[in-house]
């Protein structure tokens, strides 16, 4: 992580919310107080919802007037680098008192769904957001790109090119050759008119024109070479239905849409910067024509969040799903926000880590363990405490008597006596860990062999006897006596002085439950870096075990997070399970395992 242009000032921002962690400053909060301070966006007037009335007419300028925006393509399901823009983008609105639009970018009608629509702002809304009536699409603005279209053919600035995809290709030049003009360039402005309206009305096969801009051939920018801004596709749009053919490009739509709505700061990702000149080049026009009022938005860019042992191309988590290397979008080792909550992770983590990563405009790599970190540091503060045995063994107390049982107490959080105390049922049979069970002991061990004694936490001092086995010689009891006065809680408990403190279950109330052990979805942090990124999934990502867990898991609701005492944090899964038979997934381990 680059710590220099993002994390120097620790300045806090006027306005920020008590709820939330005192912003760190960084370059666009800088943008945005320097914006304010002398007062660019000042003479804008708010004219509530966007479209074609685009003159800004309307009621008084916001306090303080910034806006931002998220404009997802709905083609996929959102994932953790799109955690970090949504926390920019509303985070920056909360903070300085403006607002934040939700936009769906739907231009490209073949790949879009409304069930994407539907994930997206779900995932939104789950991460703390809330976009209030700042709900848009850019197929909202369809009618009016496509007058702006006109506008610019009428101008002289857009022309109809007829020429092939391929002799388009070829004429496009390089990196280090200029390209050439189209021969339909200087056709006449009634000519270009008239074919746009009949591509529009249908009378033309998807390719057989496009729309481009008159800008310059010779730009050493690509993106200035005459770019494309409207095409023919004969498709159903998910919104507009069969009403259109033809349908604007993104770099068109993208920068009218931020003027229509009023935009302050457009905030990006660093592959932008080359579009920049053209995102102004459009505007600065319009307004120049007199249909945008200035002050128009500006665009920033930001790195994006690379993140290791991950992979956070939606082209990848796409074939991740079809090829079923994964149990779907949702799936816990998935890196979207779906699979996340599943998976136990909280908005709040994602919150706190995204302020921990800050924003600079230097592209670097942030390790997982940091995201798990934050999600351990939110569930530490938030888990109740709960028992379970992972890979169960048989503790009987031989001196217990058989049909007696008793209620010992267990601290809800150990550091917040508020929560109180729970009641867990003591009997003659327990399940515990078999690894707090060796019949020669290792060196230092202090849990349970022959002659020693230990804790049950929250319950009883025993002695171990002994063991049964099974033909194969696997262990199936441990066997043990207890101290009836040694009760925690009790004054005579004091007597006693052990050095092991081991957890435990009693075994007839225990509720035996599926429980999924993930790991990380990637063996490698850089998946994909030295042959195909499949190659580099982790075989072992998942367990599904059978736990013996305290009976009072029986209850817990969907979505709810514990603390396993010794194990992590887990959650009860959100799908699967049902009323009196949650099954639970790990979120994350107690420590970063994986650095150790
Ligand atoms: P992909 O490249 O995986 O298809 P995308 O960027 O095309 O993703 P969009 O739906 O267009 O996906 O993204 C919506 C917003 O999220 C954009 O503003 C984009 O800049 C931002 N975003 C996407 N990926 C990241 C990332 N890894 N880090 C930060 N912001 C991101
Ligand atoms: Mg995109």
């Amino acid at each position: 992580m680059s710590s220099k242009s993002t994390r120097s000032e620790a300045t806090t921002t006027p306005g920020a919310s008590k709820a939330q962690p005192a912003a760190v400053s960084n370059f666009l909060r800088a943008v945005i107080e320097d914006d304010s301070r002398s007062g660019r966006y000042a003479s804008r007037t708010w004219g509530g919802k966007p479209g074609p009335a685009v003159t800004h007419a309307g009621a008084a300028p916001d306090p303080w007037p910034i806006r931002t925006r998220f404009p997802p393509e709905p083609n996929g399901y959102l994932h953790f680098g799109h955690a970090k823009s949504i926390c920019l983008n509303f985070g920056l609105a909360r903070d300085y008192g403006g607002a934040c639009h939700m936009r769906f970018d739907d231009t490209n009608p073949a790949k879009e769904e409304q069930e994407y629509v539907d994930s997206i702002l779900d995932a939104v809304r789950w991460l703390g957001f809330d976009w209030g009536e700042h709900l848009y699409y850019a197929s909202d603005y369809f009618d009016v790109l496509y007058q702006f279209a006109e506008a610019f053919i009428e101008r002289g600035c857009a022309y109809v090119d007829s020429q092939s995809a391929e002799e388009m290709r070829a004429n496009r030049g390089t990196l280090t050759e200029p390209g050439r003009n189209s021969a339909y360039r200087e056709r006449p402005l009634q000519e270009s008119l008239d074919l746009f309206r009949r591509m529009a009305a249908g009378e033309f096969p998807d390719g057989a024109h496009v729309l481009r801009l008159k800008i310059d051939m010779a730009s050493p920018n690509m993106n200035m070479r005459d770019p494309a801004i409207f095409r023919i596709r004969h498709a159903h749009h998910h919104r507009t239905g069969n009403r259109w053919c033809v349908y604007p490009l993104y770099d068109y739509t993208h920068c009218i849409s931020d003027a229509l709505e009023n935009i302050t700061q457009s905030i990006c990702t660093l592959e932008f910067v080359d579009h920049r000149p053209l995102y102004d080049w459009v505007l600065e026009k319009l307004a120049d024509f007199g249909l945008l009022a200035r002050p128009l938005p500006r665009q920033y860019e930001f790195a994006r969040l690379n993140l290791s042992y991950v992979v956070l191309s939606k082209r990848k988590l796409i074939q991740l799903v079809e090829d079923k290397h994964v149990e779907g979008w949702d799936d816990p080792r998935m890196p979207t926000l779906v699979g996340a909550r599943r998976r136990g992770f909280t908005p709040e983590g994602f919150r706190a880590f995204a302020e921990r990563i800050g924003v600079s405009k230097a592209d670097s790599w942030i390790d997982f363990s940091v995201l798990e970190e934050c999600m351990r540091d939110h569930m530490n503060e938030t888990a109740p405490r709960r028992i379970a045995v992972l890979d169960p063994v048989k503790l009987v107390i031989d001196n217990y008597p058989e049909a007696q049982e008793e209620a010992c107490e267990a601290p809800n959080h150990p550091q917040k006596p508020d929560w109180g105390k729970r009641e867990v049922p003591f009997s003659r049979e327990l399940w515990i860990e078999r690894e707090d069970f060796a019949e020669t002991p290792p060196k230092g061990y202090f849990r349970l062999f022959p002659g020693n004694k230990v804790r049950l936490r929250y319950g009883f001092v025993v002695e171990c006897t002994g063991c049964d086995k099974d033909d194969a010689g696997n262990v199936i009891a441990v066997r043990c006596t207890y101290f009836p006065d040694s009760k925690s809680g009790t004054d005579s408990a004091n007597n006693y002085k052990v050095k092991g403190n081991i957890h435990w279950v009693s075994a007839p109330h225990a509720y035996a439950a599926s429980v999924r052990l993930y790991d990380r979805l990637f063996k490698v942090p850089n998946p994909g870096a030295e042959r195909d990124y499949i190659e580099d999934l982790n075989p072992d990502s998942k367990h599904v075990i059978t736990a013996q867990l305290e009976a009072s898991l029986r209850d817990a609701a969907p979505d709810s997070r514990f603390q396993f005492e010794r194990h992590g944090y887990f959650v009860a899964d959100r799908v699967d399970s049902r009323p009196g038979a949650p099954v639970f997934n790990r979120a994350v381990g107690l420590k970063d395992s994986w650095k150790s």
